[in-house]
């Protein structure tokens, strides 16, 4: 197969990448480098069915020629994450939104339609009350702070823009709720908890944990994330739906924290951050977010490799890993 991943340089856009190589597909992906990085895809850029655009998505003129002859397009590029959208939420409009439509007018010319898959998140259920998130929920973004939501906003909107195009024009798409994830290449300083906590019991430094850690979050590793966006992107039966994507094993942040330090056999201390100093005045954390993924188990028969403790561990020995050879370069050893 021919696949197209924008944003595929991020943390799961290669991962995506790496499973399609390793099945015998020919991947172009294209990514601006804002986020994400060469080194996620150092070790392919040299392979024969791998090849590499560094564009932004919403100019890109190679968009409509990179587009043809392509059996799937996994729609990745975005700006990512709360935090980062409350920085510049002006990006959130040009690459998310922008960037959404571009990609879907380039697919409507084009001639053999593609299968289509687009990220969008779990942050779109906002407040949702319920223990477990369904796609078939209402969704409930409180009105008080106009761009906390702007990233479930724009995500939102990336659905409402592909459903519109596929319907009219007639190509397989599927939307999904991507939640938490975690794995080898995120990195830790946009803020993400996991790598944040990995990093911090490794290197003996405070475990911090924001607000009083009641909060909960279900983390998936990447490596069965992108399995399952490559099972729901080829399956005919998930054509025109929307579908959670994560793990569905919950932990508080609290709990989360005592288990790195615990995995990670560190002395660190957890400290308590309170919200309005790790996020600013007026954040509104989600207080538990946890997937119902009946619909993904009932589609592709999908079943998780990685539990949360095997992740950690896996994540604290490459960050021991990464330290040692930098210690060692900072030594003059390599
Ligand atoms: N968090 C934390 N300490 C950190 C980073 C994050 O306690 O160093 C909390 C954060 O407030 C949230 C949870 O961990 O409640 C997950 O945060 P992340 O940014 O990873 O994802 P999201 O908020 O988008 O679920």
């Amino acid at each position: 197969m021919n696949i197209l991943i924008t944003g595929g340089a991020g943390f799961i856009g290669s991962h995506l990448a790496h499973l399609h190589l390793q099945k015998g597909d020919r991947v172009h992906v294209v990514d601006d480098l804002s986020t994400g990085r060469r080194t996620n895809i150092a070790l392919l850029l040299g392979h024969a069915r791998f090849t590499f655009s560094e564009a932004d998505i919403v100019t890109w003129d190679g968009l409509d020629a990179a587009i043809h002859g392509i059996d799937r397009v996994y729609h990745l590029a975005a700006v990512v994450g709360v935090r980062r959208t409350l920085e510049d939420p002006v990006r959130v409009v040009k690459t998310n939104i922008a960037g959404t439509e571009r990609v879907m007018r380039a697919i409507e010319k084009s001639s053999c339609l593609p299968e289509v898959l687009i990220a969008s998140s779990s942050e779109a259920y906002g407040f949702n009350p319920r223990p477990t998130f369904r796609e078939t929920d209402d969704l409930l973004l409180h009105s008080r702070d106009r761009l906390r939501w702007c990233y479930a906003v724009s995500k939102l909107t990336d659905e409402f823009i592909a459903f519109s195009y596929a319907d009219k024009f007639g190509f397989k798409l599927t939307v999904v709720r991507l939640f938490n994830t975690i794995g080898p290449r995120q990195v830790e300083h946009y803020g993400m908890v996991v790598p944040n906590f990995v990093q911090q019991a490794v290197t003996g430094r405070p475990i911090t944990v924001y607000g009083d850690g009641s909060q909960t979050r279900s983390f998936a590793d990447v490596r069965d994330t992108v399995r399952a966006l490559d099972l729901l992107a080829g399956n005919p039966l998930a054509a025109g739906e929307t579908v959670n994507v994560g793990a569905d094993q919950e932990i508080s942040i609290l709990a989360l924290a005592e288990l790195v330090r615990e995995r990670a056999e560190s002395d660190s201390e957890i400290i308590f951050i309170p919200y309005h100093e790790a996020y600013g005045e007026d954040f509104e954390d989600i207080t538990h977010r946890r997937p119902c993924l009946d619909k993904l188990f009932q589609l592709t028969g999908f079943q998780h490799q990685w539990s949360l403790t095997a992740t950690i561990d896996d994540l604290i020995l490459r960050a021991r890993a990464e330290r040692g050879l930098l210690e060692a370069k900072e030594l003059g050893l390599s």
